[in-house]
């Protein structure tokens, strides 16, 4: 279980079939469907979906994973390679995917498309520029904000109160130096100085407005509605009355578009969208998520993040929404990560530790119980690394009987589709038995501050939460104003049921503090902040952009 290749030696060593011949072969799209963007990457035609509404959904497999660890899960490297042993026994399936961001790419995280023979290409294309998309959303997010300095120079006849500008600029880079700045400096010509800073791109309530709206119209109407600042008596003033909803479509028109390519063994994927899985819902595209189950029987997606954020904003805010329902989950874990969450060191993960793999089961436990609550089926894909012992498999699988669910080996990183062929047949068996019946956490009636304390005590397991008065009285403030009914996305350390990064496991015994609470009114759903949350991320000491080079035959070389 040893790949000698790097990811991306093996992304490159494939070969590519033409999109357009993937596209026809596989789902069924004529030529004049497509917009191709070179060879092996295409847009799918908005006006095609739509004329597919009538056609019956395929089902939706949620991928999910146990909280990360740094010995890395694999929900990427699953769904890719779950998605290819659907087709592996005859299914027809697809997959919908996030987009990579720049930041992390050239940071530490490296590229975001797969790994190992479960892969989607062209790797490097997805990594880098892509489609576009990604630019033309910061594009859009940046002339909101251009708009509303320049609504300030010529007057500001909405009395917007400079102090109080709610919307920042984006770029889609790990850039620390921007995090905080002044703008408009340099004199009359130049505007009225205030304080004002950068948040990557896929931070920006529009990358979760792309990705939540439905349609062009839908979109169009969410970007009007965010709200941009507020006058001096706390009133808020929306993009709309900036009148940059319009252009901010014309901007976005072609992006919303799902962006197709195949994977190594030339199966379909679905790359659109990629917000971030804290201060917003961390899944695809709605679009694309959509487009998916009226091409495929089995659509294939992934969550950001552990299931107690990823999956469970997926049901609240994505669900909610849109009417999607999940009929199976995947619940990815890896022997090495459930040892980590049992105590072991990752210095030392390669030795065999029952002791400790049963004591890590707790976490995997807890996720299970989870998806249980929502009224789903769950099926454990164990992802295989070259150290895990057959005892160490033998002890998840034993486990996981005992609470109720099948645990499979998958080996798709070494194998491809072929690997993972007993838990595409698991899951198939599940959706089968027709078990998923829906259910949301909370109602949309119940109070925003209830919607948070019910996350925390059932999803976390919090004795409760904390929140100043200053947080109650703005969740208050919200629901006067008719934000009520919005669902809320909690923004908390991934690595823990708890927002202590380093509480692994199944803690309990805590409480979850709510530090800050931010609306997102064109995404539609208010931020309740739990921890220290970046939306600016920084470089490290070494960034990957450190080996990342092209080398003399113009081939890119190095990201990983
Ligand atoms: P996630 O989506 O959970 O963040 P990814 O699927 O992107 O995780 O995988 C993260 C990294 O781990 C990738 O570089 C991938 O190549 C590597 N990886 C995944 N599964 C395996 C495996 N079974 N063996 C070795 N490396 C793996
Ligand atoms: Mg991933």
């Amino acid at each position: 279980h040893q790949n000698p290749k790097s990811d991306i030696e093996i992304a490159q060593a494939s070969k590519p079939r033409r999109i357009v011949e993937v596209a026809r072969e596989k789902l069924g799209i004529a030529e004049e469907n497509l917009e191709p963007y070179g060879h092996f990457k295409a847009k799918v035609s908005m006006d095609y979906i739509k004329s597919l509404k009538s056609k019956k959904d395929g089902k939706l497999i949620l991928v999910t994973a146990i909280s990360p660890t740094p010995a890395g899960e694999g929900k990427t490297t699953t769904t890719v390679g779950l998605t290819d042993a659907l087709n592996h026994i005859g299914k027809k399936a697809m997959c919908a995917l996030r987009e990579p961001s720049l930041g992390p790419c050239f940071g530490v995280k490296g590229g975001a498309a797969g790994g190992g023979y479960a892969q989607v290409i062209p790797m490097e294309d997805i990594n880098l520029h892509f489609t576009g998309d990604f630019h033309a959303i910061t594009s859009a997010h940046n002339l909101l904000s251009a708009l509303i300095d320049n609504h300030i120079y010529w007057g500001n006849a909405l009395g917007i109160d400079q102090r109080r500008v709610a919307w920042r600029r984006v770029v889609d880079m790990n850039d620390r130096a921007l995090r905080e700045i002044v703008c408009s400096l340099g004199g009359v010509a130049n505007g009225f100085p205030r304080e004002a800073g950068f948040d990557i791109t896929v931070a920006s309530e529009v990358m979760a407005i792309f990705c939540l709206a439905k349609d062009l119209e839908d979109l169009k109407e969410r970007l009007g509605k965010i709200i941009v600042a507020y006058t001096r008596d706390r009133k808020p003033i929306r993009a709309s009355e900036l009148n940059a909803h319009g252009a901010m479509t014309a901007l976005l028109k072609d992006a919303i578009q799902p962006n197709l390519v195949q994977t190594l063994e030339g199966t379909p994927a679905f790359i659109h969208g990629g917000p971030f899985a804290n201060i917003a819902h961390g899944c695809n595209s709605v679009s694309a998520t959509t487009a998916a189950l009226k091409l495929a029987d089995y659509v294939v997606t992934e969550a950001g993040f552990g299931a107690d954020l990823g999956a469970e904003k997926f049901i609240d805010i994505k669900c909610r929404k849109t009417g999607l329902k999940p009929d199976c989950v995947v619940i990815v874990a890896t022997i090495r990560a459930l040892k980590m969450h049992g105590g072991v060191a990752k210095a030392d993960l390669k030795s065999e530790n029952l002791k400790a793999l049963e004591a890590g089961m707790a976490n995997l436990e807890r996720h299970i119980q989870n998806i249980k609550k929502f009224g789903l089926p769950a099926v454990v894909s164990i992802n295989r690394f070259s150290a895990d012992s057959d005892a160490e498999i033998a002890l998840v699988k034993e486990k996981c009987k005992a609470l109720g669910v099948e645990a499979l080996m998958a080996d798709h990183w070494a194998e491809g589709g072929a690997g993972a062929a007993d838990v595409a047949r698991a899951v198939v068996k599940t959706i089968d038995e027709g078990k998923a019946d829906l259910k949301l956490l909370y109602p949309d009636d119940m109070p925003l501050l209830e919607k948070i304390r019910t996350i925390a005590k059932e999803i976390y397991r919090a004795d409760d939460i904390v929140a100043d008065k200053s947080v109650k009285d703005q969740l208050k403030t919200w629901e006067e104003m008719g934000f009520g009914k919005l669902p809320v996305c909690i923004a908390k350390t991934q690595y823990s049921f708890s927002t202590n990064p380093d509480a692994k496991g199944a803690p309990t015994g805590f409480t979850i503090p709510v530090r800050e609470v931010r609306l997102s009114a064109g995404a539609e759903f208010i931020v309740a902040v739990c921890g220290d949350i970046m939306t600016m991320p920084g470089l490290p000491k070494v960034p990957s952009a450190d080996s990342i080079d092209v080398n003399d035959q113009g081939r890119i070389v190095g990201l990983f």
